[in-house]
């Protein structure tokens, strides 16, 4: 068989140039699609001069014609502070980018991963969340554009699949971190550790009891490729880490890490902030054989070696 080549949308941001590294490690040909909003070439630079690898500045919700066999769409930006800089944007880009890209791999047959989120379950009152949970999502919030664009595009995944025969993956990621996250990108993990870097005061939302599961990107990207590559399953399929943590005990863990002189304040709690939230991968574990290998405390180790040098080249 001839080698697989593989889309990656939104293949410069955290996760999607990662995926990228793991699809040509393991000798597909990858084409990375991405508008560059909040990913950057410098998370794949390290790939351009490999023979395998293209890049295209393209935005997915305007059509494309490529010929492959695989799509992991990933393209939208994924951090609050992004997501809600354009909502009408974001909603655009989960809708139009999933109706542009079903429509590719439903004329070219290609198989393809909707990357979805654990806020397609809002803010949860059953804990932990399985995949059967239906969610409490506001639909009229700040935080809608995304939770209700995704929960969209999982819609349109399972109807193309039912009316098109169209061959889907839908994968549920519980916060994930690591390194090539942006640091600008205004999440909780990547926040805290550029705030301890630098000695300024880490800003803990709310009185920081709100609760999140932490996943290492190594094992996201790790169960992201056994669920696209194993047959007969659809999803949607949660796939993070168990851990939880109080945002508090995460603000902590980073200044005890770190070794910063920091201070932890106090800012207000923005609006549908979720209370708790916790991954049920009973299902990965069975049909995948997939958990979690990498705890919090040994995933912040290489992350905030990644911020230490990306903040000393600044
Ligand atoms: P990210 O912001 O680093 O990456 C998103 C990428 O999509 C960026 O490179 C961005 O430039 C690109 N993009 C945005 N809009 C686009 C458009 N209209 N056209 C083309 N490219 C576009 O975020 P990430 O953490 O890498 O997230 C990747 C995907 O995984 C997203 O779909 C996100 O919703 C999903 N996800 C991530 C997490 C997480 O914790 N990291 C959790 C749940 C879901
Ligand atoms: N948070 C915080 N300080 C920050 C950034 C985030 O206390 O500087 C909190 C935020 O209110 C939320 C949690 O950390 O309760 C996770 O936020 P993030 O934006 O990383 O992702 P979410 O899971 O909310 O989409």
């Amino acid at each position: 068989m001839s080698r697989k080549r593989i889309l990656v949308t939104g293949g410069a941001g955290f996760l999607g140039s990662h995926l990228c590294d793991r699809l040509l490690q393991s000798g597909a040909d990858v084409i990375c699609l991405d508008n560059f909003f909040t990913g950057s070439k410098s998370n794949v630079s390290h790939l351009l001069s490999d023979p395998r690898f293209e890049l295209v500045r393209h935005d997915v919700v305007h059509p494309i014609l490529l010929e492959v066999d695989q799509i992991f769409n990933l393209a939208c930006p994924a951090s609050p502070v992004h997501y809600q800089y354009n909502p009408v944007k974001t909603i655009k880009t989960s809708v139009m980018g999933a109706i542009n890209m079903l429509g590719l791999a439903k004329r070219v047959r290609a198989r393809i991963l909707q990357a979805s989120t654990s806020e397609v379950y809002g803010d949860p009152n059953l804990h932990p969340q399985p995949e059967s949970y239906w969610g409490h999502v506001n639909p009229i919030g700040i935080r809608s554009c995304y939770d209700e664009g995704k929960r969209v595009a999982e819609t349109l995944m399972m109807d193309y699949h039912r009316q098109n025969k169209v061959d889907i993956r839908i994968i549920r990621i519980f916060n994930t971190y690591g390194p090539r996250m942006a640091v600008n990108d205004g999440r909780v993990v990547s926040n805290f550790i550029v705030q301890a870097l630098r000695n300024q005061d880490i800003t803990l939302y709310g009185d920081g009891s709100q609760t999140r599961s932490f996943c290492f990107v190594s094992d996201l990207i790790e169960g992201m490729l056994r669920l696209m590559n194993c047959d007969g399953i659809t999803g949607p399929l949660n796939i993070g880490n168990p851990g939880e943590f109080t945002i508090r005990e995460l603000a902590e863990i980073v200044i005890e890490l770190t070794g910063s002189r920091s201070q932890i304040v106090h800012r207000p709690l923005p609006q549908d902030d979720p209370v708790q939230r916790q991954p049920d991968i009973t299902q990965a574990r069975a049909v995948l054989g997939w958990e979690p290998k990498v705890s919090l405390r040994e995933g912040l180790k290489p992350t905030i070696e990644y911020f230490e040098r990306e903040l000393s080249a600044q």
